[in-house]
Parts: structure tokens; sequence; C-alpha cells
């Protein structure tokens, strides 16, 4: 299953350079067994050549035939180098694509657990391993090619020889298999302190986490918890490739001792021989013979090893996904979304996070969101946009089953935004056409929806207007304010085409009056569906209906003055922002 896997992706991806890597391969270990039997040819060569100088000319030819030799691995090297490079490159570009693609279609909540994220990084860390794997394979059919060659010769010489030298190879094979399956436990085990070290060294040398660390004078602070982890990694490292050693350092003494066991054998059998060019050729093909049978069990167990990986891939890449085999419904248009008594946990938590939630939203309608921190409100939209694919969400699409629809086809009619929405190092046009790329460069469009969030103005300022690079990350760019960055990511979930905006604490960063204008544009103008979540009562008074969430439930709902007449946890809300805001006349109703 594996093989056939590998096989494939190289057959399809490169089998030009598979069949490179076979042929060059080959005649490399063809090489060594000719080498032997040239260099026993010039010592007879040299002995005829000392007893009668005029036979120089099968001496020269000898001669010039074990320098190409030399030549040929030297120049195959590099050509199989460069190969490699290419084989590489383009299974790498496979691996990792399908990574991608993997990513793309899974079910979001996965990314919700933290054993999740282990098997992830350890996938995308070891994409190597499918090249690796196929070289070790084909070394080890060169190795194992060039062991029969030498195994010919020496059978011709004592078989006493051949068993002596296979029977020493066997501990150090065996304990390499080992360490290979305990070299996976282990990048297995440490995963999580892996990631935790990297989390670290990534709030030390981000320009967003540093600046808070910097002011706070957190850096040495975590820099010795980076350290911490540091020192656990690279302790438990050194302490498997100390114990690796001792073991493989017996079996290698035993295939030492056991070439030096063959060598007595096969002086003892040509001691009353004076043909001095075969003693050499068979010490030499017994050192050939050696060190292939040496190479094959360190191929195997490399081979073995990278097998591991790649299971672990093929796992990573057949984790079910959203896509399953029953007919799913296209959404052209989103006429209705319906929740009916909605119950949701994650995969970590004891409790339930949403208890019993229903509400509908259809033709125009504006739903506003309003709750405590931790009350269930973010929950509630990664549900209903379908980021958790749950068979079991009792959630409606123009009255189909979520688990019925199509979900690519119903993000299209979905424009989302939540509070901790991407500031794309890209251009502004980019910035805000991502969300609907086919019109990306409608200039008029894009205008429109600048001047919708009140960012025209600024955009125009910038050197290349649209076409400005923002951010800092890359040369040439823009920074922009907290709130202009939270204007363009409004501007982005407008340009979209859908049918249903969602908006989680859209201007948590704005200044009042500029979240005052632009949302009573949204909220007033806009004819599509609106779901927004919003600590601002102000902003919620704006809506048809007001759900008023409390510990993952729908406490209270109804419209702005019938929620205040209710007297009941709106009430309380909407007291204590009056007094927080009571100045800012016209920004709450
Ligand atoms: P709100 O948006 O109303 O502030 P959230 O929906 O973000 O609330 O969170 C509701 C509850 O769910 C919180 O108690 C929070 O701890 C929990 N929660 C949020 N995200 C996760 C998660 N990824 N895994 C486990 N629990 C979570």
């Amino acid at each position: 299953m594996t093989l056939n896997y590998i096989f494939n992706a190289y057959w399809y991806k490169c089998r030009f350079n598979l069949i490179i890597l076979i042929l060059l391969n080959f005649i490399n270990s063809m090489i060594p067994i000719v080498s032997i039997y040239l260099f026993q040819k010039l010592i007879s060569e040299i002995m005829t050549f000392i007893q009668n100088p005029n036979s120089a000319r099968a001496l020269m030819v000898i001669f010039s035939l074990q320098i190409i030799s030399n030549i040929i691995p030297f120049v195959f090297n590099h050509l199989l180098n460069i190969n490699n490079q290419i084989i590489e490159n383009k299974i790498s570009l496979e691996t990792t694509s399908l990574i991608l693609k993997k990513v793309k279609n899974l079910d979001y909540l996965n990314f919700e657990s933290p054993s999740f994220y282990d098997s992830f990084q350890r996938v995308s860390s070891n994409t190597n391993n499918i090249v690796e794997s196929v070289n070790h394979l084909i070394l080890l059919i060169s190795h194992i090619i060039s062991a029969i060659s030498v195994l010919a010769y020496l059978l011709t010489i004592n078989w006493i020889i051949v068993f002596i030298i296979a029977l020493g190879v066997i501990p150090y094979t065996l304990m390499s298999i080992k360490f290979n399956e305990k070299n996976f436990n282990l990048i297995n085990r440490l995963m999580p302190i892996t990631r935790k070290e990297q989390y670290f060294v990534n709030l030390l040398i981000n320009r967003g986490t540093l600046k808070e660390i910097m002011l706070f004078n957190a850096f040495d602070f975590l820099k010795s918890k980076w350290k911490k982890e540091f020192l656990v990694l690279s302790e438990k490292k050194l302490n498997f490739i100390k114990n690796k050693s001792k073991m493989l350092f017996s079996t290698e003494l035993i295939i030492l001792l056991t070439f030096s066991l063959a060598g007595l054998v096969i002086i003892s059998d040509f001691k009353n021989s004076n043909m001095a060019a075969d003693l050499v050729a068979a010490i030499q093909s017994i050192q050939l013979f050696q060190t292939s049978l040496n190479n094959i069990a360190k191929s195997y167990s490399d081979f073995k090893g990278t097998l591991i990986f790649i299971e672990d891939y093929m796992n990573f890449i057949r984790i079910n996904n959203l896509a399953n085999s029953r007919e799913l419904t296209k959404i052209e248009k989103l006429y209705s979304l319906e929740i009916r008594n909605l119950y949701f946990k994650y995969p970590n938590n004891h409790l339930e996070t949403l208890k019993g939630i229903s509400f509908k939203i259809n033709n125009g309608k504006k739903i506003a969101i309003v709750g405590d921190n931790g009350s269930g409100k973010t929950t509630l939209i990664k549900c209903i946009t379908g980021l958790y694919l749950n068979e079991n969400l009792p959630i409606f699409i123009n009255g189909i089953p979520i688990k019925d629809i199509d979900i690519e086809s119903l993000r299209e009619r979905m424009s989302v935004l939540f509070q901790d929405f991407i500031s794309y190092e890209l251009t502004v046009r980019e910035n805000i056409g991502i969300s609907r790329i086919g019109d990306m460069d409608d200039n008029t469009k894009l205008q429109n929806v600048a001047k919708k969030v009140n960012l025209l103005e600024v955009i125009n300022g910038l050197n290349n207007q649209f076409d400005s690079l923002l951010g800092r990350y890359f040369e040439g760019g823009n920074e922009l304010s907290g709130g202009q960055w939270q204007k363009i990511a409004l501007g982005r979930a407008l340009f979209r085409e859908s049918d249903l905006i969602i908006l989680d604490e859209p201007t948590a960063a704005l200044d009042p009056i500029s979240e005052k204008e632009i949302l009573e544009e949204i909220l007033n103008e806009c004819e599509k569906s609106i779901i927004i979540v919003t600590h601002r009562l102000g902003i919620a008074s704006l809506a048809d209906e007001i759900l008023v969430m409390k510990n993952g439930q729908v406490v209270e709902r109804g419209t702005h003055d019938e929620l205040l007449s209710i007297n009941g946890e709106y009430k309380k809300m909407y007291d204590s922002q009056a007094h927080w805001y009571s100045f800012q006349r016209g920004v709450l109703r």
C-alpha cells in the first residue's frame, strides 16, 4: 500500500528522473567489482611488464580502464545530485500540495485540538521522507546487486567466508531497524515540547508580539521559558543518540570481528599459493562484500524508518474530511438559515458550549447577538458558517440540513468577518478583493466599498492607491492604524457578493463616529441578511431581532424596545452602557 503510493507519486510526477536514478545507481553498483577485477588484472600485467618491458600495451589498456572506472562514479554522483534535487523539488511540491489540499478540506474543528497540531507538524515537517525512502530503496537494490556480484566471486573461493560475513551483519540490521522505530516514537513524544519551544521562539521574533513583550520587560522571562523547553529537547535527543551509538557500536564491532575472521580464513586458504594478485583481489572482495552487506543493512533500516513517516503522512491525508459520497446540494442563493435546538461541545471540553439555540434568518433580516464574554457568540458563528462540520448539527440552509449541503457553495453565499480578522501584507486591492477574486480588478466596485467604510481618502493618499502594499513585513509597505485595518477588513466583507453577512465584533477598533457611520450604513442600507455580534447595544438596537446570550443559551430575544421593556439581562447591559457612554450622544440610542 505504502510502496504503491510512493511508486505512483514517482511515476506520475517524475518517471524520467526515476529511470535516470535507477540506471545510474545500477551502473554505479557494478563499478566496485569491475574495479577489483581490473586491479587484479593490473597487478598481473605489472608483473608481466617487469619481466618483459616490451609488453606495455596491455598494461596501458588496463590502466586506462581503471582510470575510467574511477571517473564514472565521480561523474555519476554529480549527475545523481542534480537528478535528486529535481526529484525532491517535484515530490515536495506534490506532498506539500496534498497536505495543503487536505487542510482546505478538513473540518475546522480539528484545528481546535492540540493533538491535531502535533500530528500536523510531524507530518508537514517530514515531507522529504518519500524522496528519502526511494533513495534508500534504490540504494538498497544497488547494494544488493553489488553484493551478489561479489558473492558469486567469493563463493568460488570459500563459502564459509560468505557465511561468516553475512552472520556478522544481522545484529546491526536488527538494531538499526529498532532505532529507526525508536526515532519515530521519540519525535512523536517530543512533538508537544517541540511545538512549545517553537511557540516561544515565534513570540520572541515576531513584530506583533515583540512590542508588548518589550514594553512589559518580559523578554527574559519568555526566553527562559524557551530555554527550558530547548534544554529538555536537547537532553532527550542527546540521550537517544548516546543510546543508539552504544548499541550500534557493539553490533559494528561484531562486523569488524567477522571481517577479521574472514580475512584469516582467506589468508590460510592462500598460504600455499604465490598468486599475490589473487590474494589482494580476494581480500578486497571480502571488504567489498562486507561493505555491501553493511550498506544493505543500513539502506534497509533507513528505508523501513522512512516508511513509518510515510504511513504517518498517509494516515493524515486519509483523515476524514468533509467530502463524502452523498449527493450534495449546491447553494445558488441563500434564502434562509435556520438553527433548531443547537447543542455544541468542543472536543476537549467536558461541558457543552452551546445549549439549545434556535433562530431563523431570511429575507434581508438583521439579527444582532449580544452577551457577556464567553457566552458562546463566536462559537455559534463558527457553527452556522459551516466551520464545524459535525454531521448532526441541526442547521438548515434553505430548509436543507447542512450535512447535505455543498459547503463551498454555501461559503460562496456568505461573507464572514471575525474579530481576529487577517491583515494581509498584500496590496489594498488584494486585501479587499480577496473575498471576491474575480472582481478584484474592478476599480469602481473597490471604490464603492472603500467609500462605505470611510477609507477612500486614505487609499487615494497612498503612493499607488489600490495597488499600494500594506503592512511592514515587506519592503515598501504602508502600515495602517488598527482602525484603518479594521475598515479594510470590513470592506473585504462588504465586497463579497453574498446573501448573508456575518460580522463578529466588527468595529472594536473603530472610533465611535466611524463606527456609527459605517454600521448605520450597513444595517440600514444593505439589503442582505446580516448577523452581527456586538457588545455595543447602540448597534444592536438597529437590528430587527436581538438575541441575548448567556452561558451558551439565548436567554432573551426581541427588538430593542421589547427587550428594554422586559427589564432583564438586556436592560442590565443597556443601563451599564448608558452610564458609560452617556456623554457620547448619538452613538448610543
Ligand atoms: P464569546 O464569543 O461569546 O466571547 P466563545 O464562543 O468564544 O464566546 O467561547 C464560549 C466558550 O467556549 C468559552 O467558555 C470558551 O472557553 C470556550 N471555547 C472557545 N473556543 C474553544 C475551543 N477552541 N476549545 C475549547 N473551548 C473553547
